[in-house]
């Protein structure tokens, strides 16, 4: 039973499971294991190894949401050409931005424009400060999502949280916004047709914000506001440029919690955006 193990077994026994499980074995006990004691170990081992990775942003203790594995490391296959986006607008003053925003939704409307409407609860529009220097784009909504109708409220969105708040901000502070603004099937990722039906109006969300810099979450968001499909690797660890406003791109927060090893590269990657933000991380108290 996981309970009648000594921690300092315990804790062996988690650095033997890390070990192997880095080195992708992952079975190679020989006599028969408590299924729940295995489970308990090989969880601990993730968590503590996340941990000493990065200590800025922690997982939330529920299960992973089953967003498919998708295409963050996976060479992503040509389709046809993007439409072009729609020309940058001109800024929008500070305090007519709430207002510009709202004429956004009015637009959008009880949305039947592409095939995901069918499926749809709610329509997820977007949420945080119309006046946010920091904004993150994510792929599309998902249970949580839709049945609450904001982004980013499921278990990856407790893990953005968790990042937004190792940068030193608070979710009211940042904007948040998704590719498409109706949940995919299954959570499957949005078709060419609905990312161009649908992204043309995250474009111009994106340009009543002028937020300083825009974070790509995953590749679907990455492939969207670039143009360009390539895969995510190719695309982290540098500015680039949309709508005159800088762009880095890191993992899905749903990738960061099947893949917590993933998490020291996430952090790096939004220690990029907080540079440019001029943002420290806050003392740990
Ligand atoms: N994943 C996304 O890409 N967006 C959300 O809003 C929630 C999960």
């Amino acid at each position: 039973m996981a309970q009648s193990l000594d921690p300092a077994t315990r804790q062996a026994l988690q650095a033997r499971v890390r070990f192997y499980r880095d080195l992708g074995l992952t079975e190679f006990y020989r006599r028969p294991v408590d299924p729940a004691l295995l489970a308990t170990l090989v969880a601990e081992a993730e968590e503590s190894q996340a941990e000493s990775a990065t200590q800025s942003f922690q997982l939330p203790e529920t299960e992973t949401e089953s967003r498919p594995e998708s295409q963050e490391e996976q060479p992503i296959s040509p389709r046809r050409p993007f439409p072009n986006a729609p020309v940058v607008a001109d800024a929008v003053p500070a305090a007519e931005r709430a207002a510009a925003m709202q004429l956004i939704r009015d637009e959008i409307g009880e949305c039947t424009r592409c095939a995901l409407h069918k499926g749809r609860n709610k329509l997820v529009f977007g949420d945080g400060s119309p006046t946010a220097r920091l904004m993150f784009v994510g792929e599309g909504p998902g249970a949580d999502e839709d049945a609450q109708g904001l982004p980013f409220v499921g278990k990856a969105g407790q893990l953005l949280n968790n990042m937004i708040a190792a940068m030193g901000l608070k979710r009211e502070e940042v904007y948040i916004a998704n590719v498409v603004k109706c949940r995919p099937p299954n959570n499957r990722v949005p078709e060419p047709e609905e990312g161009a039906t649908c992204s043309p109006f995250l474009f111009r969300q994106i340009d009543v914000v002028r937020p300083e810099v825009l974070v790509a979450l995953g590749a679907t968001a990455a492939t969207w506001l670039l143009g360009t499909r390539q895969p995510l690797a190719g695309l982290r660890g540098r500015i680039h440029r949309v709508r005159g406003t800088k762009l880095i791109v890191t993992y899905h927060p749903a990738y960061l919690l099947r893949d917590p090893r993933q998490k020291k590269e996430a952090w790096a990657d939004l220690q990029i955006a907080m540079k440019e933000l001029g943002l420290k991380p806050p003392a740990k108290g």
